[in-house]
């Protein structure tokens, strides 16, 4: 028999389970975002009737055609935006999501407090940080994160509950999840969104508290 997204989803979870005990960590003390990006509604069903409450997507537009009219058949659901994000999105972010992973620049801070302030929202936020310090990829530089940080908290006023990293592929992950800790950790930030599919038992070794798994739950993507 072919596996399901659902025998899948409890062999992740069942593996997180495993990882936070291996840890010395609480049970539960980890939080699965199921990453949803190129699947459609129909994909995404039988993961919410087996229980999954908690999902990302990477772009706005995409989250906004199949989220709405899942919203209206299931409660609790908990939609994090784990893309890049544009300052004329801020809008629709606002009104689609319900957690940012993707907080990386001024510019987007501020368009995202007016938009809350608008819309009467006060989304938990996470600081991106390009921990490989990769030219081509989001994120703000690590010597930059702690005045960033201040910048968005203090300053701007959003609510930032931690900070967010991707490592370069062809690096080992570990050395990125403990920087990422670490700048968290001297800023007073509890909250941890690292480790994907291929490494989010290293993540929660190194302090995950948000895990952001697609391919292993849902399969491969087709991008079409
Ligand atoms: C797609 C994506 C993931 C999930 O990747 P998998 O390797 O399929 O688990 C996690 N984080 C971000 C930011 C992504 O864009």
């Amino acid at each position: 028999m072919t596996e399901t997204a659902i025998d899948r989803l409890k062999s992740v979870n069942a593996d997180l389970q495993k990882a936070e005990a291996d840890a010395g960590r609480e049970n539960g003390s980890v939080n699965l975002i199921a990453v949803s990006k190129t699947f459609g509604a129909n994909d995404i069903r039988p993961v919410l009737e087996a229980g999954q409450r908690v999902f990302g997507e990477n772009r706005v537009q995409e989250a906004m055609g199949k989220w709405p009219a899942l919203r209206e058949e299931f409660d609790g659901i908990e939609l994090h935006l784990i893309g890049p994000l544009q300052s004329n999105k801020a809008k629709e972010a606002v009104q689609t999501f319900d957690v940012v992973h993707t907080v990386d620049r001024e510019k987007i801070a501020r368009a995202l407090k007016t938009e809350m302030e608008k819309q009467g929202r006060n989304l938990p936020c996470f600081v991106q940080v390009n921990t490989g310090e990769e030219p081509q990829k989001a994120g703000i530089a690590p010597k930059e994160t702690d005045a960033f940080i201040r910048l968005c908290r203090d300053e701007i006023g959003l609510n930032i509950i931690g900070l967010m990293c991707i490592p370069p592929v062809e690096d080992a992950p570990g050395p990125h999840f403990a920087l990422l800790e670490k700048i968290a950790r001297r800023n007073g930030l509890s909250q941890l969104s690292m480790g994907m599919s291929s490494d989010y038992e290293t993540a929660v070794d190194f302090g995950a508290t948000y895990v952001r798994v697609g391919s292993a739950i849902f399969g491969s993507r087709d991008y079409g």
